[in-house]
Formats: C-alpha cells, structure tokens, sequence
C-alpha cells in the first residue's frame, strides 16, 4: 500500500534535483595533475595508455628565463601557476615554503568560480598537503570539499564518490606517485611503474566522467590532464630552468585550440630547442574559466591565451630594452592595449609588435586583448629602478 506512494516520492524527490542541477550550470570541469611526469617517459608506456583516450601537447613550466616570470620549476609555484593562470611573480608563492600564501589579488580557479557561483560544488583533493593547507589556506573555507595528504588511491576513491553523488563542478584532483618515487630512483623501472599506476589512476578517474555522463546526458565535460614541472636529465629532481625541468604538458578530453595545437616559438626568444612556442603552464586557468562561463577579464590580468575558443594574441611578450610589446596573431583586425587598466593603443593584431612611447618607466601591467580575450604581460623595472629597492630574493 505505501510502495506506490514511496515510488511518487521518489519520483517527484529526482525532478527536484535534476531541476536543481540543471539550475546550476551544465558546464562541469576536473582538474587531474599528477605531479612531476616527463612527458616523453609516459610516451613510453605506449599507444594502449589511457593518456591517449585525451588529446594532449607539450607545454611549459617556469615562466621565461630572465623574465620576472622566471620561476623554480618547483611543485608549490607550479601548481599555483595551473590554479591561477599568472606567474609566481604575481602569485607569490615562490617555492615550497609553506609560509606562502596566494596573493588574494590573484585568486585561484576554484575560487573564482566561488566568487562567481555561490552555490557550485568545488573541491580539492590532494595528495600533497601544501596545495590545500599552506598555498590555498586562505580560499579553501569556500570549498565543498577540501582534501589534504590522502594516498593516491585514496585520491581516486574520494573524487569518485564526488563525481557519482554531487554536481561536481568544479574539481581538482592531485596525485603524487611519479614525483615521490623518481626522487628516489629517478628514471627507470620504478619511475616507469609510478607512471603506469597513474595511468591507470587516470583511467579510472575517466571512466567516471563517461558513466556521469552517461546518466547526465546534458552536463558539458572539461577535462584537463598536466603536470606541474619535469624533471632534470636523469629524472632525479627539478627546480631549475633545463629544458626537460620546463617541459610539461596539457591534455583534454575536447579539442583544444592552435594555442596548444600549433606551436609558434618567437624568433626573438624561442626558448630552449623552442619550447616557448608550445602553451605556456598559464593557459590551463583561463581555459577551465572560459569552459566554466567565467569570461577572463582584463583586470584579472591572466597571462596565458586560453586554450578553448579565441586564443586572442598569442606569445606575448615584452623586450624591454626597445619598449616593444610583441605577440603572434593572424587576424585582421585590431587588438585594443591597456597599460595599468587605461587604454593606449588600437594597433593592427597583424603588426604583432607596438612600441610603447612612455618608454616603460617603472613596473606596468599591460593587457592586449583580441576577440575579446584579454591576455596580460608585466615588464621588469629597468636596472637602474631595480637597484633602488632591495632584493627580496636575498638568502632564499
Ligand atoms: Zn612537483
């Protein structure tokens, strides 16, 4: 007698929620990082590794060299550069010193989408503390679900029941395993095994989002694979600026766009063996924004071309020494350049080069924005302003 009114209410219970969900956005994102895979080790796993069920390209760690967006290719700065979209020199966390926090200025995805959606489910599961109880201390009271030095496994198993029991918007998951053990052994056989547990791991964690979305039909997917730094020639450690430290790379489960696709390494200053033509680490945050229907802004001053849509102007960069700010851009028509927020100049996209007439006295936060994708570049002081202010840099 009560079995039909149980099933009316249960009927009526799965209405509400699918409306709740629908109500609360479709776009859905999870963040998978494992920290410290070279990528050309993982390719050694071959064409059966669940790496190759996302489409995936080089990328780069530790800002530019001699640029204040050189950074140690370290794991704290580094998963703070993915989290954000800027570089340590506006994040602030400069190493793995758990006295650092985010510079609230530039907040983290995860945050953002807070700001944005108070009612969104975020969460941060992590293997290595620091992320969550040092770097992310300030924003993490907004999360749904805050995670901190859970085993790998563990990591699966509790983004699992994320994904089958909440709406799961926006997610980070980080796993540890190539990172702790190539510390020990460096490159070979064990390192090889780290990376096929996290292959594996990777796989479950894509199964999951399939079965969702199987059972949810319209929620739109983002899935976004990387690392956070390389590892020095023979995979024991990192930290420095080699061209193996500074390669990592980006994956996802949709097509992603020239940015990634088509690297453009400048000839002013491709890099080593033109490893700044490739995506820089900066490119993940506002691809996860974009995905997430949070348009980056101009005053966010994100540094990376997003890697989803309008790539706007890509590599941009400044040469201090002629004033320029140069970039890489086909179209025809014109980008709009603001200096500390004011608008300066209209030049033709296809000029890829403007020479700032102020002469870049001081420190300036420049954005250039096409297709309205606004991408951001800060210039260093000139030696001269330098050396009025003491380095902060000194002992560390
Ligand atoms: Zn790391």
């Amino acid at each position: 007698m009560y079995l039909p009114l149980i099933r009316l209410m249960a009927a009526v219970l799965l209405v509400a929620c699918s409306a709740a969900q629908a109500q609360a956005g479709q776009e859905k994102t999870l963040i998978i990082g494992i920290d410290g895979v070279q990528l050309s080790q993982y390719e050694r796993l071959g064409p059966d590794a669940n790496l190759h069920r996302l489409s995936y390209a080089k990328a780069y760690a530790g800002g530019v060299i001699g640029k204040p967006t050189q950074q140690p290719t370290l794991s704290g700065p580094s998963w703070i550069t993915l989290l954000t979209g800027v570089w340590a020199d506006k994040h602030g966390v400069m190493s793995n010193d758990a006295q650092w926090r985010l510079d609230p200025r530039y907040p983290s995805v995860l945050k953002r989408l807070r700001q944005a959606r108070p009612d969104a489910h975020i969460a941060s599961v992590v293997n290595w503390s620091p992320i969550n109880s040092a770097f992310l201390a300030d924003e993490v009271a907004a999360f749904d679900v805050v995670e901190s030095g859970l085993s790998d496994d563990r990591v699966v198993e509790r983004v699992t029941a994320i994904l089958s029991s909440t709406p799961a918007d926006l997610t980070f998951a980080h796993l540890d395993e190539p990172d702790s053990v190539a510390h020990e052994y460096c490159f070979g056989d064990a390192y090889q095994t780290a990376l096929a547990n996290s292959d594996r791991r990777l796989g479950m964690l894509l199964d999951q989002v399939q079965a969702r979305q199987q059972r949810l039909p319209k929620e739109r997917w983002l899935v976004l694979l990387t690392t956070d730094h390389g590892r020095d020639p023979a995979g024991c450690g990192h930290g420095g600026q080699s061209e193996s430290e500074k390669t990592v790379f980006i994956a996802a489960n949709q097509s992603l766009n020239a940015e990634l696709t088509d690297p453009r390494p400048p000839a002013d200053n491709p890099g080593p063996n033109g490893l700044y033509g490739y995506a820089a680490q900066t490119s993940l945050a506002p691809t996860v924004l974009r995905h997430m229907n949070l348009e980056p802004r101009r005053a966010w001053l994100l540094e990376g071309s997003p890697l989803l849509g309008a790539t706007g102007v890509r590599k941009l960069r400044v040469d201090e020494a002629s004033h320029q700010l140069r970039w890489f851009s086909e179209a025809s028509t014109r980008v709009q350049i603001f200096r500390n927020g004011r608008r300066v100049a209209q030049p033709e996209a296809a000029r890829q080069v403007w020479t700032d007439p102020d002469t870049m006295a001081g420190v300036n936060d420049y954005v250039v924005e096409l297709d309205d994708t606004p991408v951001a570049v800060r210039n260093a002081a000139a030696p001269s302003e330098r050396a009025k202010t003491p380095s902060d840099d000194a002992g560390r």
